[in-house]
């Protein structure tokens, strides 16, 4: 599973709605990727905040954000290996 295919797979992580197959191959990209756990520490933070203000919605304009930054960092990652 590479970054973008985990990225993929965030949004239906958070719903529950995951096979249990795929979410194997999450939690292992997440025990190897730094950058991507650090991606659903923060996302879990984001939503539970939202969550509180009852305004929870994971919109497509989030994602994106999410997106373009953690595909930066993780270039970034790969430039420094
Ligand atoms: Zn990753």
């Amino acid at each position: 599973m590479t970054c973008t295919d985990f990225l993929s797979q965030l949004t239906d992580y958070f719903d529950g709605q995951i096979p249990p197959a795929l979410l194997e191959e999450v939690r292992t990209h997440m025990a190897e990727c730094h950058h991507c756990e650090v991606v659903v520490n923060t996302t879990r933070q984001t939503i539970e905040v939202y969550r509180g203000n009852e305004v929870y919605d994971v919109s497509d304009e989030f994602r994106e954000r999410l997106h373009s930054a953690i595909m930066a960092k993780c270039a970034g990652a790969r430039k420094r290996a």
